[in-house]
């Protein structure tokens, strides 16, 4: 059924440039503090930031059956927990608001109320996480890491393509775009060599997506994988850092740990999954056919393309990477149905990254690991420099978005500057 807000015919009373990643067919949801007061949960179209407190105040929700004090919240959680059948009515509501073939209801009044230029407010991070996992699902990522790391003709484990292999992640240092990346300090192993002590040498940054539940299940629930879109609300960019030397040494045998958690950074803005329904594309074929909990009916994956780009203190960014969404080998759907398949019970805000994206050419690499072959091939700059990993002052820049018939929907920006270790006490 064709979601009303998705109609790439619509077009809005407030203009919207051409390369704008908030047309009036995205419409997602954050969390932003507006003239240093306090947060609420907003959406966005073009420049402007939608105050959906001052919508609901004038009764623009009423019928909608739910109780609009969600608005007045610092996060996304309480709003996403009335439903996607309400939640798909909100964004539809929007959409009807902001046309432009809209004559019967007078918005022209309120607009100066509800549309705020988007440089007069913080954005802040849209939902509270209670728990991440992070998952480890592209095949050409996968596959570079086995060639370098162990054997070219073994490069996948046993397990991988059986099921998606993932770890459970740290939430409490999941941050939004914007926030600084600390340098980590950790334990690293030169070869032959005792442990010494320090600040990362090999601070990478991973290209990631990440969704976002939108309901809950209780322990013992299994959630079904041709039903599993219907407890993921939306989508998000990921950065994972990553600490490759602090990982080397510590993975061994339970996974990744102090190498990881230090902090990830997400865009603002949560894509909701309706608005990305244009961009399903059919999947990878899997062989050899996994059990039946994780036969997905129509693989379908999302064509969304993504771009990350190194910006040294002072300089141009340059754009390092350009991979897509759609070269996930294991979907989303059936991630949810194998963390939920013995029982494991999921909650609104839950995050779950889709691992490093990698595409099958060099360009698509989703990690200076890769794109630098373990530093073997440095990568260059627009400036002349060159990178084996990431530099103090460096900002990386991640972006995404999905283009089809005339409509661009986009999330906006995922970025964070690297700042020094600190000093050990
Ligand atoms: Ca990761």
């Amino acid at each position: 059924m064709m979601i009303r807000a998705n109609d790439p015919s619509l077009s809005s009373w407030v203009e919207v440039a051409a390369d704008s990643d908030f047309p009036i067919q995205n419409l997602p949801f954050g969390v932003a503090r507006v003239k240093k007061e306090k947060a609420i949960v907003v959406s966005i179209i073009g420049d402007f930031i939608i105050d959906l407190t001052v919508l609901a105040e004038h009764g623009f929700f009423e019928d909608l059956g739910f109780d609009v004090r969600v608005f007045e919240r610092n996060t996304i959680n309480d709003f996403i927990s009335i439903g996607k059948e309400k939640t798909s009515k909100v964004r539809d509501r929007l959409s009807l608001i902001l046309d432009m073939d809209l004559d019967d209801w007078d918005a022209s009044e309120l607009k100066n109320y509800f549309l705020i230029p988007k440089d007069q407010v913080e954005m802040l991070m849209p939902m509270h996480i209670g728990d991440y996992t992070d998952f480890y699902s592209s095949i050409d990522h996968a596959t570079n890491v086995g060639t370098m790391f162990r054997d070219p003709d073994n490069a996948l484990l046993p397990n991988w393509k059986h099921l998606p292999v993932g770890y459970h992640g740290r939430s409490s240092s999941i941050m939004v775009s914007g926030t600084p990346t600390i340098r980590p300090n950790g334990q690293q192993k030169p070869n032959d060599e005792p442990p010494v002590f320090g600040p990362s040498k090999l601070l990478d940054f991973e290209l990631e997506m990440g969704f976002v539940v939108g309901k809950e299940t209780s322990l013992g629930d299994q959630v079904p994988v041709d039903e599993a879109e219907n407890f993921i609300f939306g989508l998000v960019i990921l950065n994972d850092w990553s600490a490759r030397d602090i990982q080397k040494w510590e993975y061994i045998p339970l996974g990744p740990f102090l190498a990881k958690n230090f902090q990830s950074t997400i865009s603002p803005w949560v894509v909701t999954l309706d608005a990305l329904q244009p961009f399903k594309v059919d999947g990878y074929t899997q062989t050899p056919e996994v059990l039946p909990y994780l036969r997905q009916k129509n693989i379908k994956n999302y064509d969304i393309k993504l771009e990350v780009a190194i910006q040294p203190k002072g300089a141009n960014p340059t754009t390092v990477c350009n991979s897509n969404f759609k070269y996930m080998y294991w979907t989303m759907s059936q991630q949810l149905a194998h963390h939920t398949i013995n029982g494991c019970n999921i909650r609104v805000g839950d995050m779950y990254g889709s691992g490093t994206i990698s595409g099958p050419e060099k360009s698509m690499y989703g990690s200076m690991l890769e794109l630098s072959w373990k530093g073997t091939k440095p990568v260059s700059l627009e400036n002349g420099e060159e990178r084996k990993f990431i530099n103090d002052f460096d900002t990386v820049i991640m972006r995404a978005h999905g283009e089809k018939d005339g409509v661009r929907i986009g999330f906006g920006e995922c970025s964070s500057q690297v700042l020094p270790a600190k000093e050990t006490v």
